[in-house]
């Protein structure tokens, strides 16, 4: 299941590190002590901690304790939870198009105006305030038409909609 792109994206956000998914892979395994994730992994055991916390604060993973009956320590048996994994994909992807749409909606209500060495991109208060000169350059800034980049983030919009049909 890490092999599906969504899926790692999701889980990347998470444990930040591409290695860090190998802990995630052992879970998958059927190995379910942070020590002997640490010895198949080659991560250190506080690394792998910390990442089985995350995993839990996020719901994709969950632990049983138990009591070890002769030294009396604690012991975690760790779990990861395939299901909970595309309600995260829909979460993330949910606020993907939603943060796109906000962004769509500034594209279309206002103007924009560019440095023609690509310094600066000023929305029109932003131009005016400095003049319509691009403030690292100097060079008179020009408007600049966003239909093309209005039109793509539609287009992810909707690639990211049909993604979500889906889920
Ligand atoms: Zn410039």
């Amino acid at each position: 299941m890490l092999n599906n792109p969504l899926v790692q994206d999701a889980l990347l956000n998470i444990v930040q590190e591409e290695e860090n998914l190998d802990i995630i892979q052992c879970l998958i395994d059927g190995i379910d002590s942070d020590e002997k994730i640490a010895e198949e992994t080659g991560i250190k055991l506080n690394i792998v901690r910390k990442i089985l916390y995350k995993l839990y604060d996020s719901g994709v993973a969950s632990y049983k304790r138990s009591k070890d009956p002769e030294t009396q320590w604690y012991a975690y048996s760790w779990k990861f939870e395939e299901q909970e994994v595309s309600k995260l994909i829909k979460k993330d992807a949910e606020e993907r198009v939603t943060e796109l749409k906000k962004l769509v909606e500034e594209e279309e209500n206002s103007m924009f105006f560019i440095c023609p060495y690509n310094h600066c991109r000023l929305n029109f208060e932003e131009a005016t305030y400095y003049g319509f000169q691009c403030p690292e350059c100097g060079e008179e800034i020009a408007f600049h038409d966003n239909k093309d980049f209005i039109e793509q983030i539609n287009g992810e919009i909707e690639a990211w909609e049909e993604i979500l049909k889906d889920l």
